[in-house]
């Protein structure tokens, strides 16, 4: 490829800063400048936008967006160790890239950026699906992100994106679809990562849609949600019988039958029902 930077390769950066990949901290690096390329491309990122990255380590994917043409990228990093290889980073792009040292799930990101702005991530697996619940439930809509392009354990990206009916459909594949399009638009085996996981990764790029694809209260939303797939093997009447002492009636109201399992109740029907329970 074209030189991303005139920064050194990812593997030099490694040995230089001693960045041996720690497991507690979720540590499976990108070392390939072509891939992190592509996924900042996928991303969407442009000239002049803001990009919230989680987790830089020894920053392939930052130095991508940065190459891509981000004003700003805001990268939080809780393992002290990569700062140095970060600051390198920092003076190569003077201006555009500020490094947090801390944990994601505790910084406010909304002092730093500018909205909307991207969510582009390598997460760390050990997070990753909280930090997607909390992006995909901000008290209000449209969300302060117009996109998410976050790498995920195969698995959980296949949730992500699943349709009514299989068995990866469940809460995850309800909340991100409900006001966001989501797709898989990358998959990457193992040796992409230093050290290799033992499992498949996918990127998925969502974005969010202007308003809900169906109308419903949020909370109602995600508490029948929660309910109906917390017991998927059961029928609804079964699963969601603490919801309210006419459940039957209620899910006829909504067009449901009593008799179906979670599994196969479309995004539209979930929130036909948080309508008649709201
Ligand atoms: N982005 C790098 C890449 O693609 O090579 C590293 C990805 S690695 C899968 C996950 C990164 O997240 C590590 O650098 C790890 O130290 C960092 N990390 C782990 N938990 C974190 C947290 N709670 N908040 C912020 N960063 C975290």
């Amino acid at each position: 490829m074209a030189q991303l930077d005139d920064l050194p390769p990812l593997r030099e950066v490694i040995a230089t800063h001693d960045l041996r990949a720690r497991k507690s901290m979720g540590q499976n690096f990108l070392l390939d400048l072509n891939l992190t390329a592509r996924i900042a491309r996928c991303s969407g990122v442009v000239e002049g936008a803001h990009v919230l990255e989680v987790g830089p380590g020894p920053g392939g994917l930052t130095r991508a967006l940065l190459a891509e043409g981000a004003a700003k990228v805001l990268a939080i990093e809780k393992d002290a160790r990569c700062l140095p290889a970060l600051a390198e980073i920092t003076a190569a792009y003077p201006g555009r890239l500020e490094v947090i040292e801390g944990d994601a799930l505790d910084v406010d990101v909304a002092a730093h950026l500018r909205a909307p702005w991207r969510v582009v991530a390598n997460l760390p697996y050990n997070v990753g699906t909280e930090l997607l619940v909390r992006w995909l439930t901000p008290p209000s809509w449209p969300p302060p992100w117009e996109s998410l392009t976050l790498m995920f354990q195969k698995e959980v990206a296949q949730r992500i994106v699943a349709a009514p009916g299989s068995k990866a459909y469940g809460r995850l594949a309800v909340l991100a679809q409900w006001r966001s399009d989501a797709q898989i638009v990358m998959t990457l085996p193992p040796e992409a990562f230093a050290p290799p996981p033992k499992v498949h990764s996918a990127v998925v790029h969502l974005s969010a849609l202007p308003a809900p694809r169906f109308p419903a209260d949020a909370k109602m939303l995600e508490r029948v949600v929660a309910k109906g797939f917390n017991q998927r093997r059961k029928m609804l009447r079964a699963a969601l019988k603490g919801l309210a002492p006419d459940i039957e009636d209620r899910l006829r109201e909504a067009g449901l039958s009593p008799t179906d399992r979670a599994e196969v109740v479309p995004l539209e029907g979930w929130c036909a029902l948080a309508r008649v329970l709201g």
